[in-house]
């Protein structure tokens, strides 16, 4: 893992794109010097087209030298870029004064040169550059006086005139030119601000986990050029990996489920930092490696609420090897990534009430208000289907003795067991609950009365056969719709009978409603 060097851009436009621009000025600058020089060198001034062309070789030299030093020491990038521009002050000063001093017909060029500087490096270096420029043209107008330079042979009017206005020509369309890059840059960023304002439009309309994984790729995908983007998201103890496939109708799969997330990242949730990453390394970053094989110049983007690690999200900057990614591109990405988190833990948070509403909070089995409702809703599928369905009711034998005896504290231990007991042995489509108190319901959907009672049996001894250092044995009153009773109501009375019976018959034992029919009558 090596990290990327960020670029501090001070305006719209990533700095070394600018920097870059500039440069092409130079080359501009050359060209249309060289050019002059060669085509026309008696009406630039008293000195051979040869002076010009050999500054020009030597300027355009010492440019590209200064280029690679700057490429290679980007930390000193911003001292050269300004040794540059007064380098460019001197070599168009040399210009001017083989082409006759502040009277030149390339003066236009100083004109253009500190456009371009105010345009793409900033107000503050353009005016300063336009102080240099006048100070070097003082220099020139002196030398001028005291003999060392020529002064320019007066031309003809017409061709002064063309001269002229070809010169506001290259002002105007060189200006126009440069402000476009700031222009398209803003373009760019009001489109990233609404593909962020979509996202959290469409997070704020989603409960679901899925929904919003599919929402942070789809915004980042269409926010930025990156070719592939992944999100880890932690997952009731696991993480789970999904990638966004290229394109604008890429869809968003899952790749891959790890029990951590990755060294580089799930080390340190305390202090969520973006991570950039020129490669992946699978020995440290494998869920990461697995989800974005081959990945270069990776942003990594820790998803961190409350010290917590959600997740991490990924996305591929692709590239050169030395490829820049900008601390606005990081900003954004990181403001996509916390929409996300919130709606995660908000998605979490809901989840995790919508349990605690449903199940009991001692044995972690469904509730009596969830067991009422599991039964209606059974009981309509027989219905329809023309099925049975049994209701075991199980009561725990002598337990105010084991409360007594052992304590509260075991009693709760014995519950939980119970609980866990009758969860185990329980199928799929089963319903097992807590009814009230100690007294457990299980709800078999399909299950005949034939069958019923080798079920309860089989449950009754599941629960035996878990307890603990406390011994329990179980009574059960077994009843199946719609043989036994044609509503729930009268069920969970018909049950409650056959359980009756078991309690007076010696407990430890699972009563059927019609053996205890049977008993009574
Ligand atoms: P039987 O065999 O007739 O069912 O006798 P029993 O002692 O089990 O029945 P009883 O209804 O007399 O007592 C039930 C006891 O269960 C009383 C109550 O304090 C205890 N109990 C109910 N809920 C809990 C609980 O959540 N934790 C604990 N530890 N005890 C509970
Ligand atoms: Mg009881
Ligand atoms: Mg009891």
């Amino acid at each position: 893992m090596t990290p990327i060097d960020l670029v501090a851009p001070a305006g719209l436009a990533p700095l070394h794109r600018r920097l870059e621009l500039l440069q092409f000025l130079r080359v501009g600058l050359t060209l249309a010097v060289s050019v002059a020089a060669f085509l026309a060198p008696g009406s630039l001034g008293g000195h051979p087209g040869s002076s010009l062309l050999v500054a020009s070789l030597a300027y355009g030299g010492v440019v590209a030298a200064l280029e690679v030093v700057r490429r290679r020491a980007s930390a000193r990038g911003a001292a050269l870029a300004s040794g540059l521009v007064l380098l460019d002050g001197v070599y168009l000063a040399v210009v001017m004064s083989f082409t006759g001093g502040p009277q030149s017909r390339m003066s236009f060029l100083v004109l253009v040169h500190v456009i371009a500087v105010t345009l793409l490096l900033s107000f503050r270096t353009g005016l300063k550059t336009a102080l240099w420029h006048a100070l070097l043209l003082f220099a020139v107008s002196w030398l001028q006086s005291a003999g060392v330079v020529a002064k320019l042979p007066s031309g003809g009017p017409d061709e002064a005139a063309a001269v002229r206005a070809l010169a506001l020509l290259a002002v105007a369309i060189s200006a126009a030119w440069f402000s476009s890059v700031n222009e398209r840059e803003l373009q760019r960023g009001k489109a990233e601000l609404r593909a962020l304002a979509a996202m959290a439009a469409r997070l704020a309309g989603t409960r679901e986990r899925s929904e919003i994984v599919d929402a942070l790729l789809d915004g980042v995908s269409q926010a930025f050029a990156f070719p592939r983007a992944a999100l880890v998201v932690s997952d009731k103890g696991t993480y789970r990996a999904f990638v966004r496939a290229p394109g604008d109708d890429g869809g968003v799969t899952e790749v891959a489920e790890a029990p951590s997330c990755d060294g580089v990242v799930g080390a340190r949730p305390e202090s969520p930092v973006p991570i950039l990453m020129r490669s992946l390394d699978p020995r440290r970053d494998p869920l990461l490696s697995h989800a974005l094989p081959g990945a270069v110049n990776v942003v990594v983007i820790p998803l961190v609420v409350d010290g917590e690690l959600l997740g991490v999200l990924a996305a591929e900057r692709a590239g050169r090897p030395d490829a820049h990614v900008t601390r606005r591109t990081v900003d954004l990405l990181a403001q996509f990534a916390t929409h996300a988190t919130l709606a995660l833990r908000a998605a979490a948070l809901r989840a995790e009430v919508e349990r605690l509403a449903d199940t009991d909070g001692l044995t972690g089995l469904a509730n009596r208000r969830v067991f009422q409702l599991a039964l209606s809703r059974e009981l309509a599928l027989a219905q329809r289907r023309g099925e049975p369905c049994t209701l075991v009711l199980l009561d725990v034998d002598h337990f105010k003795a084991v409360n007594d005896t052992y304590g509260h504290q075991a009693g709760d231990d014995v519950l939980r067991r119970v609980g866990l007991a009758l969860a185990q042995a329980a199928r799929g489509t089963d319903v097992p609950a807590r009814y009230g108190g100690e007294e457990f319901a299980v709800i078999l959907p399909a299950c005949s009365p034939v069958r019923a009672r080798a079920v309860a049996e089989r449950l009754r001894a599941a629960v035996v056969a878990g307890a603990g250092d406390v011994p329990v044995t179980l009574s059960a009153g077994v009843a199946t719709y719609p043989d036994d009773a044609g509503d729930e109501v009268s069920l969970v009375a018909a049950a409650d009978r056959a359980l009756y019976r078991a309690k007076r018959t010696g407990r430890d034992r699972v009563v059927t409603f019609r053996r205890s029919r049977r008993l009574v009558s």
